[in-house]
C-alpha cells in the first residue's frame, strides 16, 4: 500500500484533529470552533459526528444532514478543514456534495465487509483523504482488509486511526489500547499514516495525556481528540471530552521526540541494547520450546496413568509462585498473570494433542 499523504503534518509536527463527540446545535459546533481557533490554532481539521451509531437505540444519534450546513459555517468562519464519520453510501454522497475535507469509517463500521464495501463503492475515485478506526474487536486483518477495499476503489489519500478494542477482560480504558495492534499495522503497511484516538480509547479525561504521550512516543502522525466547550453537558460521549483550553495545556505538555539522535555514541549505546534484548528473545524462545517438550512429556505420563489434563491445585501454586517471582523483580502484575496464562494454556493445548488424539511418544 502506498497512500499519499498530502493531508498530514511533515514529521515533526502531530496532526491535530479536534471537535464535539457530535454535532449537536449549530450553536454548540460554532461555540467549540472559536474556542479551538483560540487555544489550538494548530488544529488543522474540525472534527464533528453528524450520523451517530450508538449502542442502545433511543439514545442522541446525530442531527443527521441538517448539521452539514452548521460544518460549512465552521470552515467559513474559523478557518478549519473538515472531518466527519460516515458509515454508508448516503452519509458519503452528503458529505461530498457539503464538501467535507476528510471522511472517516466508524470502529462500528469497519467491522463490517458489506458497509465498508458500499462506503468504498460510493467513493470509488474520491481524491480526499479517507480514514479508516480499528475493528471494535482486536482483528488486524478486518482492519487491513478495510483499508484495502478503499485502495480498490481508487481510493489514494488513506490513513488509520487507532481507537483501541472493545474486551473482556477487565481494563482501566474504555477500549483497551492493544498497542501491539497498531504497531503491526505499521509493520505491515509502513507508510501508511496511523493516527490516535484517544478520547475513545480512554472513555474518561484523566487518561488522555498519558495516552497523547503514549501515541507520539509510538511515532503515530496525529491525534483525534473530542472536544466540547461544556463537556459535562455533552449528549455523546460527556466523560471523555475535554474543553478546549483543557486540551491545549495538555498538547503543550506533549513531548515529541525525533525517530533518532544524531549522536554517533546514541546509535553505539543503541546497538548495543538492541543485540542484548536480540540475545534474550532468542533465549526465551528456547526456554519455551524446552518447557513445552516437557509438557507433551507430561501428556504422555498422564495419559498413561489416565489423569486429567487439569490439576488446579497444581496451577494454583504455580501461578502464585510465579507471580511472586515476577513482582518482586519488577514485573507487573497483570503482565505476569498474562503471560503465565498464555504458557499454561499451550501447554494444555500440547497435552490435549496427546491425550485425546494419537500422538505417539516418537515425535518428541
Ligand atoms: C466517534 O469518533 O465519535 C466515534 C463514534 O468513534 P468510534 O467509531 O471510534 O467508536
Ligand atoms: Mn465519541
Amino acid at each position: 500500500m502506498n497512500p499519499q499523504t498530502p493531508w498530514l503534518n511533515p514529521a515533526t509536527t502531530p496532526l491535530i484533529i479536534a471537535g464535539p463527540c457530535s454535532a449537536e446545535t449549530e450553536e454548540q459546533v460554532l461555540e467549540t470552533a472559536r474556542l479551538l481557533r483560540k487555544h489550538i490554532p494548530e488544529a488543522s481539521y474540525f472534527r464533528a459526528g453528524v450520523w451517530k451509531p450508538r449502542t442502545r437505540p433511543g439514545q442522541f444519534e446525530g442531527a443527521g444532514a441538517e448539521a452539514l450546513p452548521w460544518l460549512q459555517r465552521v470552515r467559513q468562519e474559523f478557518g478549519f478543514k473538515l472531518a466527519v464519520e460516515i458509515a454508508n453510501a448516503e452519509h458519503a454522497s452528503l458529505a461530498l456534495e457539503h464538501g467535507i475535507d476528510l471522511l472517516w469509517l466508524g470502529a462500528r463500521t469497519t467491522v463490517n465487509p458489506f458497509s465498508v464495501q458500499e462506503v468504498a463503492d460510493a467513493l470509488a475515485g474520491h481524491e480526499g483523504p479517507v480514514l479508516v478506526k480499528n475493528p471494535i474487536n482486536p482483528d488486524l486483518g478486518l482492519w487491513m482488509g478495510a483499508l484495502e477495499r478503499l485502495e480498490r476503489a481508487g481510493i489514494r489519500q488513506l490513513g488509520a486511526i487507532h481507537r483501541g478494542f472493545s474486551t473482556t477482560g477487565k481494563t482501566p480504558y474504555r477500549n483497551e489500547p492493544q498497542w501491539h495492534l497498531p504497531i503491526e499495522l505499521k509493520r505491515q503497511m509502513p507508510n501508511l499514516p496511523l493516527l490516535c484516538d484517544p478520547s475513545h480509547i480512554a472513555g474518561s479525561r484523566a487518561r488522555i495525556p498519558e495516552l497523547c504521550q503514549r501515541a507520539l512516543d509510538l511515532q503515530m502522525d496525529g491525534l483525534m481528540i473530542e472536544t466540547h466547550p461544556t463537556p459535562e453537558a455533552a449528549w455523546s460521549d460527556a466523560a471523555q471530552q475535554l474543553r478546549p483550553e483543557d486540551l491545549q495545556e495538555i498538547l503543550a505538555r506533549l513531548v515529541v521526540r525525533r525517530e533518532k539522535s544524531e549522536e554517533i555514541s546514541y546509535e553505539v549505546q543503541m546497538e548495543e541494547y538492541r543485540k542484548r534484548i536480540d540475545q534474550i528473545d532468542q533465549e526465551l524462545i528456547h526456554l519455551l520450546a524446552e518447557r513445552m517438550d516437557i509438557s507433551r512429556m507430561i501428556g504422555h505420563l498422564k495419559k498413561r496413568q489416565q489423569v486429567t489434563i487439569l490439576q488446579l491445585k497444581r496451577w494454583d501454586e504455580m501461578i502464585r509462585s510465579r507471580l511472586e517471582l515476577a513482582q518482586d523483580l519488577g514485573l507487573e502484575a497483570d503482565f505476569g498473570q498474562t503471560l503465565f496464562q498464555l504458557i499454561h494454556e499451550q501447554s494444555i493445548n500440547r497435552q490435549n494433542q496427546i491425550m485425546n488424539r494419537t500422538e505417539s511418544p516418537g515425535n518428541q
